[in-house]
């Protein structure tokens, strides 16, 4: 940052430098332009004023002016006089601009480049009374001699200025660099505060990002802790049986209760086991895999059908309403365990001679799958705790029948991979309905 303000103000310093010189130079070479044309304009008029120049057929006295070359030029266009060279020896003066000007309006002007490059000479040339020209010419500094003059000022102030930026940007990155220094040393705390107005977006993005960070780390600590909590049961149990056979302290019948119930126990264990894996895979779930067309009436039907054989030992009449072709973009065994998860939900917290609607339907244009059913149904208020990773409303019956409250978890998860959304209708007593809209 430094080195970047160090160049950009080098930058400014160097162009600012020459600009100015250039503008000043400009300024200043037209005030002196015009100075020098006063001046042997002046001359001009003062020497006709003296009357030396009233007859062109005596010419020749002597004057003495210092810088100033005065050319006396008659009708022709011969020099009749001049003070710095011998006039007879001179070429004729008429194609001189600023002699054929005074000869045509009364008085002419010019300057040239005379023979050093920073240097000019200027002109003035008068018509006289008597019909000649009386010229004066001065050669002084032109532009580039100004320019030049001006460079020795303009280094020393360049230096001035490079020193002084030098120094400035030092303390420009300093002081702008503190407060996001200091901004740094919060980002820690749940409340960066941030170092410039502009930078609050940033802190803002930060603190989300943050409590993010805070929010997951804490689910993941729920989550073990519920997971070491889950499995913990059904193995005391397991552990509990094995000892007591191992103790030989079965009475006759007990041994085929207690292998039922370590069975039943391992079997737990089992879906636990598989449900978690089952999320953690949703977890890690690569965005780009592919998603297919499928017909989402036909993977209801395959799914629902595989619980057939569970509804009926549930005493449950079990159905699938399919629209024809409700088309979805999604990936068929997610889908199917989706509606697997949601249907045996249904089979499995509901009453004998109950029944489970699984229908497929098109609604505002959205493919829409939706099971209800009649059981137990869940109160108002836990319909958003559900979701939850091992939320449970009534935890012995979800045990009972096999469940590890991990069933509606994974269930979220899929929806939202495919950018879907997942309502609940219920009451307790009357029926449950859960409806995916993708
Ligand atoms: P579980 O494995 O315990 O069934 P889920 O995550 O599938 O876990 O469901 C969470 C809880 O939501 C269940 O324990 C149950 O209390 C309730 N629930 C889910 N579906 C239904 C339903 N169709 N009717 C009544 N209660 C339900």
């Amino acid at each position: 940052m430094k080195k970047k303000i160090n160049r950009l103000m080098l930058s400014i310093a160097i162009l600012g430098v020459l600009l100015i010189s250039t503008f000043l130079t400009t300024v200043f070479y037209g005030l002196f332009q015009s100075q020098v044309k006063t001046d042997i304009q002046t001359d001009v008029e003062l020497l006709q004023e003296t009357g030396i120049f009233d007859d062109p057929s005596s010419p020749g006295m002597p004057i003495q002016v210092r810088d100033v070359r005065i050319t006396w030029v008659d009708v022709d266009g011969t020099v009749l006089y001049d003070n710095e060279a011998d006039a007879r020896s001179m070429e004729n003066h008429m194609d001189r601009p600023e002699i054929q000007e005074a000869f045509r309006d009364g008085s002419g002007w010019n300057a040239r480049e005379s023979g050093t490059l920073n240097r000019s000479t200027f002109y003035y040339a008068l018509k006289l009374s008597n019909g000649t020209v009386l010229r004066a010419s001065k050669t002084a500094w032109n532009f580039y001699g100004h320019l030049l003059g001006m460079l020795p000022a303009a280094c020393v102030v360049l230096a001035v200025i490079v020193i002084a930026s030098v120094l400035l940007a030092r303390a420009l990155t300093k002081s702008l660099v503190q407060p996001i220094e200091k901004m740094a040393e919060t980002l820690g705390s749940p409340d960066p505060v941030p170092a410039y107005p502009e930078l609050a977006p940033f802190a803002n993005r930060l603190r989300a990002q943050h409590d993010d960070i805070l929010r997951s780390a804490k689910m993941r600590q729920d989550f073990t802790a519920n997971v070491s909590h889950e499995l913990k049961t059904p193995l005391t149990a397991i552990c509990g049986y094995a000892e007591l056979m191992e103790n030989g302290m079965t009475g006759p019948g007990d041994t085929e209760r207690m292998a039922c119930q370590i069975r039943k126990s391992a079997d737990r264990l089992l879906s636990l086991i598989n449900d978690i894996i089952r999320l953690s895979q949703l977890d890690s779930y690569e965005e780009d895999l592919p998603f297919v067309s499928l017909n989402l009436g036909e993977t209801a039907e395959e799914a629902a059908s595989s619980l057939m054989v569970s509804a009926r030992s549930h005493k449950v009449s079990l159905s699938v309403r399919a629209e024809k072709d409700v088309m979805i973009i999604g990936r068929e065994e997610m889908i199917s365990e989706l509606v697997i998860n949601l249907t045996d939900n249904a089979i499995r917290y509901n009453r004998p001679g109950g029944y489970v609607h699984v229908n497929v339907l098109k609604k505002d244009g959205k493919a829409c799958l939706v099971v209800d059913d009649n059981g137990i149904g869940i109160p108002k208020e836990q319909h958003d705790r559900i979701f939850e990773r091992f939320y449970r409303v009534d935890k012995s019956r979800s045990r009972e029948t096999g469940g590890t409250g991990l069933g509606l978890a994974i269930v979220k998860h899929i929806v939202m991979l495919h950018n879907a959304s997942i309502t609940v209708d219920s009451a307790p007593g009357i029926g449950t309905s859960f409806t995916v809209e993708f």
